[in-house]
């Protein structure tokens, strides 16, 4: 296969996978099932056809409307297809071999767990634990980092948040940090190592300033309760730090 094949692969994979983690993003919270349960209207109940559930060109064919009842299909479905499409494609053209496909599982995860945080500022104990333990099996496929330091980038990330997180509560007497987010700081260091970690936090901060910036330009007053939470920021910030880092190092 020529290696420009691997991106595309990547993109056409990533819409596929994209499509599930959508539907996965929207019924989890509610406690529906994935795998049972066809797809339908959100609006007048009509069961999705074959044709209608073609990742993101339904969306364009139909204009964003339900066939049936005209009603304006969520964008935040095609918006995690898209994302996911292109985690698939970077990916991929990052490292056009195993290590792009152990990239590619890593950013979806993070999708879905920054998809979760955003909407439902929850982080699943669940999805934290697969990142992690992806993380420290993808090493085991010779890809670096090394599997002591993504072990040390573990431990190091969940600690360093859980402290903090413990000492903000001493000090002011609530809660600064979300539950997960030591959890999720842990799982990334499985997969970008220890020496990663002030990068993680520093991107999410540049993340959340942008984010900021961006609502206050469209008018939004940005409060303390309206800013995205930490663990969705991190996310956000540690699927370009794989991409450097790939680009970078590459196999030890
Ligand atoms: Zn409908």
């Amino acid at each position: 296969m020529p290696a420009y094949l691997f991106p595309v692969a990547g993109v056409l994979l990533g819409l596929i996978i994209g499509s599930f983690l959508a539907t996965l993003i929207l019924r989890w919270p509610e406690g529906r099932s994935v795998i049972t349960g066809r797809s339908s209207c959100d609006h007048c109940g009509h069961q999705l056809r074959a044709r209608e559930l073609i990742p993101v060109g339904s969306f364009l064919l139909q204009s964003g409307k339900c066939r049936q009842c005209g009603s304006k299909i969520a964008s935040d479905h095609v918006a995690i297809e898209i994302a996911a499409a292109l985690i698939g494609g970077l990916a991929l053209f990052a490292a056009p071999d195993v290590q792009g496909v152990t990239g590619a599982v890593y950013g979806w995860l993070l999708l879905t767990l920054a998809a979760l945080d955003v909407k439902h500022h929850w982080l699943p104990d669940r999805l934290t634990v697969i990142l992690a333990l992806s993380g420290l099996l993808a090493s085991l496929l010779m890809v670096a980092p090394t599997f002591l330091d993504r072990l040390t980038g573990g431990l190091a990330g969940y600690a360093s948040l859980a402290i903090l997180a413990a000492a903000y509560k001493f000090v002011r007497g609530r809660d600064g940090l979300g539950g997960g987010d030591p959890k999720m700081l842990g799982a990334i260091g499985c997969w970008l190592g220890w020496q990663a970690l002030p990068l993680v936090i520093l991107g999410a901060s540049l993340v959340g300033i942008l984010v900021a910036i961006s609502w206050r330009l469209r008018g939004e007053n940005v409060t303390r309760e309206s800013m995205l939470p930490l663990g969705s920021l991190m996310a956000v910030a540690a699927f370009p730090i794989w991409l450097y880092q790939t680009a970078n190092v590459g196999l030890y």
